[in-house]
């Protein structure tokens, strides 16, 4: 039986050998995500992000954010 090769397209000339692979991967990585600080409380916040715990941003209160009953 003769395989069809028009039904495999474009396929590589042979396979990634386990080393070449890992050493390309080697340069895939997670990066910590950029984080600042809240110029009203301090927390630690997004970027361009209103802050999450006093809802301030740019010294402004942005959102209003309900306090812990304790
Ligand atoms: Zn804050």
């Amino acid at each position: 039986m003769k395989l069809n090769i028009q039904l495999f397209g474009a396929l590589p000339f042979r396979r990634i050998s386990k080393t070449a692979k890992r050493q390309r991967r080697t340069h895939l990585k997670k990066s910590a995500p950029t984080t600042t600080t809240c110029s009203n409380c301090g927390a630690v916040v997004a970027p361009h992000r209103a802050c999450t715990k006093c809802g301030f941003y740019k010294g402004k209160e942005a959102l209003k954010i309900k306090k812990d009953e304790e």
